[in-house]
């Protein structure tokens, strides 16, 4: 392995020891939380796409609802400052904070601040900054970074917490438990909070029409430290401006649900500074309700740092209707594993940290972490704005390849088979490209097996591309699947007799590796009386586009068009075997075709198990099909499990599409008793798996399904996967045979 590759596997090992179990544990808790709340709301999409709408509209009218806010701010008797870069946020909020001859200034959580670094402009300046956010403060005390954009310090233990406190502070009853941490930290930050001259503050959004902002928090320090200290700072970058208040609406129903599974979050708090902001005194028993003082002082910091770029930036300009929910954090199996120190920048974490890092800092910086982003898809049904956050990731790695001068350039310039210039990493370029190895190894199979196999060309392998030697090599195969379906003469059905007609797409895989799914889905089909076709079409381009080849991708996407176009308007169905192609064809796709192309594919593409269901479900004979009791296959393999006893785990882009409930349905309608994985992700996730730097993460991603298939009412289960990674990726951590679906279900003959 590479010195890079293996500095950067040492760092990732060290997180997975350090803190893999509390981020782990966590995340994952947030995660099913997300799921248990936002299954109690009437319309889930419909707030999703309200909140969306609102955001669209905002980014859209930016300027002019900056000008509506400044005007209501000032109206209100406060001020707003347009920083135009972190220097200048930073120089204006000193100035503030001297003027007021300030000693003390306390923070609440704010993900703005922590951008622009102000608490190192506000000590340098000789001031004390206190962290007032529990997290926070936590990690201001260990002097280290947040590690999750709403839980900063969720990859430390309470154990550790409690040794921090002991350390710090030496109390003479230390806190032990999660409420007596709370409880200590709660009268420090109380005391601390009630001697400040400055609060500061974030802000969720901030309403244009009357300057409210509302803050939302698990915790009440925010409202302390912006109503107790009578000048108050708020930083917040310009994204963060909706029109009206009526607005906030569908953001407060979602925003609790999708980051930590809240309905609603402890505080929501709307403060229209500095009037109707009330006044806490300690000293004083006046309701909170009661009107703010005539003293008080209030600043809108709003800060643009690049963010008036990436509004002009087709593609980063999406970033901007994030409202930092963290669920596409919470939804990463890679992040769930090694949390934000490793899939995180200088300031943000989690799937959609590359689009605020390349757009604040630099694609440099989003360089670090981008390729922990694997493309999975999971995180795009948990984000409340809808946000296509695997499209981001994927555009910036295009330009960081873009932005690369690769060590071996001179030797792939012009005789690749992609429509990349020079600059692409080899490794990337070789997984890029696999499906041109794939017809080069079926060609000359089984000589091209046996040579990869040798000790000395793994080793080299591993050198030169990074391909982890702990990882068995796919085998190809002599006859592809097309060569298959060839030479048996077509279709066993024909035409004439055929209820349906559909093409079979042979993906890569599907054609040069496993051919036998594709010959059992062949067979599955004519069983079911539908005359199928297998012609040559061009593999997906998920493999260029996993590696950010957009531009090779792209190409590949109207070569398949091209070469299917006919097929649909013959009226023959698109069927597909492996389901990140088939999430190529339903989502990528739109990037890449003409409005009417994509949407003709789109919707006449099916994934083979839904195909078979919908025959089913339009009167196709259930009995055609193979079950437990005339599975041939079962008896030989998995050294012995049950036969009727299924443990099936669904592919990561297969649940995005809504596509798993198929295979279970159509397995048990053949008389299965099926037990699906609860993990969302197995770790392989294509060529990330086999990559050397990313093995170990990838084995760790898939550790809860080793663990869930391994148990008392797993282990003798058969095991059964829709992927080709997740096939591979459980014959590695089972050491048991895994099986698609659909070779289930062939019958006899
Ligand atoms: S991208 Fe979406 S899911 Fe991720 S933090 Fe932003 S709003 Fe939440």
């Amino acid at each position: 392995m590479s010195t890079s590759r293996e500095a950067k596997a040492e760092r990732i090992r060290h997180l997975l020891e350090t803190e893999g179990d509390a981020v782990g544990q966590n995340t994952r808790g947030f995660n099913t939380g997300r799921y248990e709340s936002v299954a109690d709301l009437e319309d889930y999409e419909g707030l999703k796409d309200e909140a969306r709408a609102i955001k669209e509209d905002a980014i859209d009218r930016l300027p002019e609802l900056i000008d509506d806010l400044t005007e209501a701010v000032e109206a209100n008797g406060g001020t707003v400052y347009l920083a135009s870069d972190a220097a200048d946020a930073n120089r204006y909020v000193r100035e503030v904070c001297e003027s007021k001859d300030a000693d003390r200034v306390v923070k609440s959580k704010s993900m703005t601040s922590e951008e622009l670094e102000v608490n190192d402009e506000l000590q340098s300046a000789g001031m004390d900054v206190v962290e007032t956010d529990l997290g926070e403060w936590v990690l201001q005390l260990a002097d280290e970074a947040p590690s999750h954009i709403v839980a900063p310090a969720i990859h430390k233990s309470r154990e550790g917490i409690a040794e921090l406190f002991r350390e710090t502070f030496d109390p003479e009853d230390p806190p032990e438990t999660a409420e007596e941490l709370t409880m200590f930290a709660r009268e420090r930050l109380g005391e601390l909070i009630a001697d400040a001259d400055v609060g500061m503050t974030g802000a969720n959004f901030l309403t244009a029409d009357t300057g409210t902002m509302a803050l939302v928090t698990s915790e009440g320090n925010a409202r302390k430290s912006a109503l107790v200290p009578d000048t108050h700072v708020a930083v917040a970058g310009v994204e963060k401006v909706i029109p009206s208040v009526e607005d906030l609406q569908p953001f407060v129903e979602l925003i609790g649900r999708s980051g930590t599974g809240q309905d609603i979050t402890s505080y929501v708090s709307l403060l229209t500074p500095p009037v109707n902001s009330p006044t806490v005194d300690f000293g004083d028993d006046t309701p909170l309700a009661d009107a703010g003082s005539d003293d008080r002082e209030f600043h809108l910091v709003l800060v643009d740092n690049g963010r008036m770029t990436m509004r002009e930036d087709d593609q980063l300009k999406e970033t901007l209707y994030c409202i930092r929910c963290s669920a596409c954090a919470n939804s990463c199996g890679n992040f769930q594993s090694v949390g934000g120190h490793a899939f995180g920048g200088e300031t943000y974490s989690g799937g959609i940290a590359t689009g605020w890092e390349a757009g604040i800092e630099g694609e440099a910086v989003a360089a670090e972490f981008n390729d922990l982003c694997t493309g999975c898809s999971r995180c795009v049904d948990a984000c409340p704005v809808k946000i296509d956050i695997p499209w981001i990731n994927t555009v910036v790695r295009d330009r960081i390849n873009r932005g690369e001068s690769g060590e071996f350039d001179w030797l792939v310039e012009g005789l690749t088979p992609d429509a990349e210039p020079g600059g692409v990493d080899l490794q990337k370029r070789f997984f890029g490209n696999f499906a041109t190895l794939a017809k080069l190894g079926s060609a000359t199979a089984p000589l091209s097996n046996r040579l990869a196999d040798l000790g000395p060309v793994r080793s080299l392998l591993d050198r030169t591309l990074g391909i982890d030697e702990r990882r068995d090599l796919p085998e190809f195969q002599r006859e592809t699947l097309v060569d298959w379906f060839r030479a048996r003469g077509g279709s066993h059905v024909p035409r004439h007799e055929a209820d349906r007609e559909a093409l079979l797409y042979p993906d890569t895989y599907t054609n040069h590796i496993d051919t036998s799914r594709g010959k059992a889905a062949v067979r599955t089909l004519e069983a079911l009386g539908v005359h199928v076709t297998v012609p040559s079409v061009p593999a997906s381009g998920r493999a260029p586009l996993s590696q950010g080849m957009v531009a090779t991708a792209e190409e590949r996407a109207h070569e398949v068009f091209s070469a299917l176009a006919e097929p649909l308007d013959e009226g023959r169905d698109v069927v597909v075997v492996e389901p990140s192609a088939l999430a190529m064809f339903h989502r990528e796709y739109e990037q890449f075709l003409a409005p009417a192309s994509f949407e003709r594919l789109r919707d006449n593409s099916y994934e083979v198990l839904e195909y078979v269901f919908g025959l089913l479900s339009n009167g196709a004979e259930v009995d055609q099909l193979a079950g437990p009791s005339t599975d041939r296959t079962s008896a030989v393999a998995d050294g012995g499990a049950s036969t009727d006893r299924l443990a099936y785990h669904a592919h990561c882009q297969q649940r995005t599409l809504g596509l798993a409930e198929h295979t279970v349905a159509v397995l048990e309608a053949v008389g299965y008793d099926v037990r699906t994985s609860e993990t969302e992700c197995c770790g392989m996730a294509g060529s990330f798996g086999y990559k050397s730097e990313y093995y170990d993460l990838s084995m760790d991603v898939g550790e809860p399904l080793r663990e869930q298939f391994g148990d008392e009412d797993g282990r003798d289960r058969r095991v059964v996967a829709s992927g080709t990674s997740c096939l591979e990726q459980l014959d590695a951590l089972l050491s048991r045979d895994a099986t698609h679906p659909v070779e289930l279900l062939v019958p006899d003959g």
